[in-house]
């Protein structure tokens, strides 16, 4: 197991010596349930940022210390001002990143990047994808569902805004 605290303080200490400066992230939690993403950094509606990541990453000894901050820092950017999705801001800081400390931060990485071999192909069969038009959260469904069916009239219950169908997440 990782030394999750310890990796929270040099992952925000990277991206301020970066000169870039984190949003306001109140809470860092470990999901033990999400198999098909890595982290989520989810806006709350005062502004204040929970960053979520995956246990795989922090348990299973395959995945680098590198690989796990690389999502970890990730998620940091998304809390930054401007950092929703992956242009824009958060695709400048990610470049400023990766060039400043060799990290490969973009939209997606996939299971053999982070040293998992065959992680998604046996534990994604999530089929359908919605985001959070307001803060990002992603909502992942197996089937159809109620859910699949009418998303658009249910609000999420980070921030209440209403929800879009996307291809694939983007967290
Ligand atoms: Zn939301
Ligand atoms: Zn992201």
């Amino acid at each position: 197991m990782k030394d999750f605290e310890n990796l929270q303080r040099i992952c925000l200490e990277e991206v301020r010596a970066a000169g870039i400066e984190p949003g306001n992230i109140v809470k860092w939690t470990i999901n033990r349930r999400a198999k098909s993403r890595w982290g989520l950094c989810i806006r709350h509606r005062n502004g204040a940022c929970e960053i979520q990541i995956a246990s795989v990453l922090l348990e299973d000894e395959r995945v680098s210390e590198a690989a796990c901050k690389d999502t970890m820092i990730h998620e940091i950017l998304h809390s930054c001002k401007g950092g929703n999705g992956h242009t824009g801001k958060w695709k400048e800081y990610a470049e400023i990143m990766n060039q400043k400390y060799g990290y490969h931060i973009k939209r997606q990485t996939s299971g053999e990047e982070k040293g998992l071999e065959n992680y998604r192909s046996k534990s994604n069969p999530v089929r359908y994808y919605f985001k959070c038009t307001g803060c990002g959260q992603m909502v992942m469904r197996k089937r159809k569902c109620d859910f699949t069916k009418y998303y658009k009239r249910y609000v999420c219950a980070y921030c209440g805004k209403r929800f879009k169908r996307v291809k694939e997440p983007e967290m």
